[in-house]
């Protein structure tokens, strides 16, 4: 797969989202913590990844989509694979055939499940999400009242999980996260008994109320920082590593790139790397990204072109064709390219290209 003349390698350390998901699990006080694979692992490679944290042990598995789900369901036999996103109507009978679970997120979703259930004489298992204040996804308190007091309509449902999803978990000080906490309470108090699913990453940090019957981490078992702002508990998992393509002299007021946002002040070198905005390299970086090559960091002129980039390399000679730099690593943090990309490391993560060749490591 990996082409001799590759841009960009992103190398992925398979070792250290299992290290990640044992500390989640530690961190929900040893209680089960499933992994949350959409969007491809968020860019890290969900068909690696997912079989990977399986054999470590990890049990439960949260796409987005039916279809992620159905590419990961022959690659974890016998773990929980469910899909967040909710079924479309007409999607049931496939979610059934293949042993993938919806997370009913409406009361339509809840009686198409139970009717099919019911037809095919057999209780097909289930998770049902209660909105307690994202309004994304979920029943409503009201709705859930009218789901309790109809009688049959959780017919043929196993419910494995009863689930909430909390809307600023990152911010510790937020009452709105306890709130949510005793909506939720309230909504399980209305249904049978049934396990509870509450934490992504930073709710794993809220304190031990927070605790359910399975968290839901994803962008901590990827490196992302689930408390902005203080240390990182987590390992890095991702490195973007950029060759240079060629290193050109730049004369005193020559521009770099499109409309030359960026001109030379001082005769300088200019390395070029084949990475830019169709890799998911935010365009947003233009004239304030940095990349790092042996603790040297250097800055990002110009504007980040499609394929292309170029970083003033002028105080660093060893930097030559063939030299690589990086873009996200130990020095340029994921934190620090999403903060100066004006984004969050989710979004930095999700869009890695699909352009780079990705090495998976442990
Ligand atoms: C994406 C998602 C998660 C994982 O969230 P992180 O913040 O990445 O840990 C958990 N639950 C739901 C419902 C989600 O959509």
């Amino acid at each position: 797969m990996t082409a001799t003349d590759a841009a960009a390698v992103l190398d992925i350390d398979l070792a250290a989202i299992a290290a990640n998901w044992r500390a989640l699990q530690q961190a929900h006080g040893g209680r089960p913590a499933a992994a949350v694979v959409k969007a491809d692992a968020y860019g890290t490679g969900a068909e690696q990844v997912a079989p990977y944290l399986l054999a470590q042990g990890c049990r439960h598995f949260f796409t987005a989509h039916l279809s992620e789900a159905l590419a990961l369901r022959p690659l974890l036999p016998g773990a929980m694979l469910a899909a967040l996103n909710g079924p479309v109507a007409g999607s049931e009978a496939e979610y059934a055939a293949s042993g993938i679970l919806p997370v009913l997120s409406a009361p339509d979703e809840v009686a198409r499940w139970s009717e099919l259930a019911r037809a095919q004489g057999r209780v097909l298992p289930a998770l049902l999400h209660i909105d307690t204040g994202m309004h994304r996804r979920g029943l409503s308190l009201a709705e859930t009242q009218t789901l309790a007091a109809t009688p049959g309509a959780l017919d043929g449902i196993g419910l494995r999980y009863v689930m909430t999803h909390l809307a600023s978990s990152e911010e510790p000080d937020n009452p709105e996260n306890a709130a949510q906490l005793a909506r939720f309470t309230a909504a399980c108090a209305l249904l049978p008994p049934a396990p509870r699913s509450v934490a992504n990453s930073s709710a794993l940090f809220l304190g031990p109320e927070f605790r359910s019957d399975l968290a839901r981490p994803g962008v901590a078992l990827y490196g992302g920082n689930p408390m902005p702002g203080q240390p990182n508990p987590m390992r890095p998992v991702v490195r973007l590593r950029a060759r240079v393509l060629q290193v050109r002299d730049v004369a005193p007021g020559e521009g770099v790139g499109y409309n030359a946002t960026w001109r030379a002040q001082r005769p300088s070198r200019i390395a070029i790397v084949g990475v830019g905005y169709a890799d998911g390299y935010p365009r947003a970086l233009s004239g304030c990204g940095t990349a790092h090559a042996d603790g040297a960091s250097f800055a990002l002129v110009g504007r980040v072109s499609m394929d292309l980039s170029a970083f003033d390399v002028t105080d660093q000679p060893a930097i030559a064709p063939g030299a690589w730099l990086d873009l996200i690593g130990p020095d340029s943090k994921l934190e620090t390219v999403a903060a100066q990309a004006g984004t969050i490391p989710y979004e930095i993560l999700t869009r890695l290209g699909r352009r780079y060749a990705r090495v998976w490591h442990g």
